[in-house]
């Protein structure tokens, strides 16, 4: 018999099962798409050879979490690490732009007179990013490894998520690239939950920066993949469970919603268990539209062509006022829109001298509208030309997203809302969150602690508690290449 079956091979499903498996148990993972990686995958999705990201395209998290340093990330696959993290166009009506260069002194040269105060909120964090990340992606509920760290980060998070959060600053760049990067949260602006979200992207953007796979994010999930079969693991591809019923090993992971947990196995949970799932909440959708582009964006500010990530929707203002209508369940008059150029520094992307572009931005859950020209506008009104540079295009809705992965109920990329609330109980409030009342069944998934991004965390505390709780193992098995 199998000792653990792992539904979902996402991030978080082949950490846990790559964990599982290096503990010497026997383990098999079912996936009900073609190929294995959930939001971490690669394909020609657009026109012959453009390969795009299908869901997760930049990483800061895979070299910065603690599983992927365990893992050794970095030194299976190569990265490629833009020398601009991210940029901030504000467009012709706003004027200027924020360029966030790893280099935090270069940053801070260019912010002019807000320089001194964005080097106060970020400076302390991007020198010590390596504990932002190992408390970040530790359950809230226990005390943080690093307090000292955990302090001052808790201290900014509060002072940016709160209506003083312009106290300091007296331009509109800098305020405009915070809210950019607190905006990857899907969540109120301000608010603290936002603000935690984007001072920790920002400390690795000054760190170690924003690294993109060479290949793509499928490099990623392959790494993974490989390191679960060499330690005798199997994946099984194309195969949908619908029904705990059907898995009989020993222990199984779920790296599922719980709104998934209850179709596969409501009928035999705990009705206090299931009250509390059914409590969770999921957020906003959001709608990709990818490009495959002639040649590079004519972005008006130059700079920006050296940039892996741009955030696009003007002032910090403008922004927390679309974030706000999504929220309320419309469409954005004025989006913001993520964007990531990876085949400017990575050549396997796209044919010679073309490019892939990704793109995506925050809609009321289950939209179905196709945000293809609402993206191509946004961009165009700060890289005058971009329509003339486009190939092919293809958009997909919330509701498509969540066809296809349930683990994005409405098009929730973050699959359950970013609130406080549910950043400690993610999904219930418990020391253990990944362990459900059901003997021998866990949950490991973005819905999990410590939530959203490609971290492998969630699967890593999950796979942990299984191998404590159902086979007496207390050492974490090195995951070493
Ligand atoms: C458009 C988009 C952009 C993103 N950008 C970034 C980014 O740039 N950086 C970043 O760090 N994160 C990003 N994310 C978020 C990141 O991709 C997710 O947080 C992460 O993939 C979650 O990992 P997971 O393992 O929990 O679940 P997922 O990656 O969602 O994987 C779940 C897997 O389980 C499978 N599955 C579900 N139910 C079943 C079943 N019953 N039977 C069999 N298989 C099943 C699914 O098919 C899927 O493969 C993005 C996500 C999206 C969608």
């Amino acid at each position: 018999m199998t000792d653990v079956e792992v539904v979902g091979s996402g991030p978080n499903g082949l950490a846990a099962a790559v964990t599982l498996a290096r503990a010497g148990l026997s383990v098999r993972v079912f996936e009900r798409m073609p190929r294995w990686g959930g939001g971490a995958r690669t394909a020609e999705t657009v026109a012959p050879g453009f390969r795009h990201d299908t869901c997760s395209a930049v990483h800061p998290l895979a070299v910065a979490s603690p599983f992927f340093r365990a893992f050794g990330l970095a030194r299976r696959i190569p990265f490629v690490t833009p020398e601009i993290s991210f940029a901030h166009p504000l467009g012709a009506a706003d004027g200027g732009s924020g360029i966030a260069y790893r280099d935090l002194d270069r940053t801070v040269a260019e912010l002019g007179r807000d320089g001194a105060a964005y080097r106060r909120l970020l400076g302390p964090l991007a020198a010590r990013a390596r504990e932002v990340a190992r408390f970040t992606g530790s359950p809230l509920l226990r005390v943080p490894p690093h307090p000292v760290v955990a302090a001052r980060f808790g201290m900014r998070a509060l002072q940016q998520g709160s209506p003083l959060w312009n106290a300091g600053f007296a331009e509109r760049v800098a305020p405009a690239m915070m809210t950019g990067v607190a905006a990857h949260a899907i969540a109120p602006q301000p608010s603290p939950v936002a603000a935690a979200a984007g001072l920790a992207l920002q400390a690795h953007a000054h760190a170690a920066g924003w690294p993109l796979p060479v290949g793509g994010s499928q490099a990623i999930s392959d790494a993974l993949a490989d390191d679960l079969r060499a330690h005798g693991g199997e994946i099984v591809t194309d195969h949908e469970v619908t029904s705990l019923d059907e898995l009989t090993a020993a222990a199984i992971v779920l790296d599922v919603t719980p709104r998934a947990l209850i179709r596969l196995a409501g009928h035999r949970m705990p009705a206090g268990y299931r009250s509390r799932l059914e409590r969770f909440r999921y957020g906003s959708g959001s709608a990709k539209v990818q490009f495959a582009l002639s040649g590079p964006v004519p972005w008006a500010d130059e700079r920006i062509a050296r940039a892996g990530t741009v955030h696009i929707g003007g002032t910090r203002e403008r922004i927390a006022a679309g974030e706000r209508e999504v929220l309320a369940g419309r469409h954005a008059a004025s989006p913001y829109v993520l964007v990531a150029q990876p085949s400017v520094f990575d050549s396997t992307r796209a044919p010679a001298g073309q490019h892939a572009l990704w793109a995506y931005t925050h809609v009321p859950t289950g939209s179905t509208v196709d945000q293809t020209e609402a993206v191509t506008r946004a961009i165009e009104e700060v890289a005058p030309g971009f329509r003339d540079v486009i190939l092919a295009t293809r958009g997909t809705t919330a509701a498509e997203l969540a066809l296809d992965n349930p683990n994005y109920v409405g098009g929730d990329i973050a699959a359950g809302v970013a609130t406080l609330p549910q950043l400690l109980a993610r999904p219930v409030l418990s020391v253990d969150p990944w362990r459900t009342p059901l003997p021998g069944v866990y949950l490991c998934g973005a819905s999990t602690v410590p939530g959203p991004g490609v971290h492998g965390q969630s699967g890593w505390f999950a796979a942990r508690s299984v191998l404590r709780h159902e086979f007496g193992i207390a050492r974490t098995p090195s995951l070493a290449p």
